[in-house]
């Protein structure tokens, strides 16, 4: 079984999220928000309705909720106004996501390019504010994933 911290998943609108699509236009796009709920707990919110969320999503929305820490509002009205921490937030959270995908059961590594493509191709999109480029986007995540499975992980060959 999982060892996935208990996190719960809601249909509503987030909190803030006015603000939230001011900022980001999210209208009918598909989008997950991290909201480590005070009273409630590590909660995603998923208005859209993806069903079920892709392990690797839940994961990256995890990272989030870890470092909102017990300033949740304080790291989404940060996020939304500096453009640098949002990069400093995205970053993690799509390596552990790109890690995730790539060490799904079942996926080959001659798919990971095209998963790093995808994820890569999310974190430079103007959803996040077109923060950086798509080379340098594929660069990060890939070499800190790697760095984050340790010196001996071009050994373990999977
Ligand atoms: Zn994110």
């Amino acid at each position: 079984m999982s060892s996935q911290p208990q996190v719960r998943i809601s249909y509503e609108l987030p909190p803030m999220f006015e603000e939230i699509n001011a900022k980001f236009k999210i209208n009918k796009r598909e989008i997950l928000f991290a909201w480590n709920d005070p009273i409630h707990g590590p909660t995603i919110y998923n208005p859209a309705r993806i069903y079920p969320i892709p392990q690797p999503l839940i994961v990256h929305e995890l990272l989030h909720i870890s470092r909102q820490g017990s300033t949740v509002e304080q790291w989404w009205q940060k996020y939304i106004a500096d453009p640098q921490f949002r990069l400093m937030e995205e970053i993690p959270a799509h390596v552990v996501e790109y890690g995730a995908w790539i060490s799904t059961p079942g996926v080959a590594r001659s798919q990971r390019r095209f998963i790093l493509n995808q994820v890569a191709g999310r974190l430079s999109s103007d959803l996040y504010g077109g923060l950086i480029t798509f080379a340098e986007a594929k660069r990060m995540i890939k070499n800190m994933e790697k760095e984050s499975r340790g010196p001996d992980s071009r050994d373990i060959g999977f």
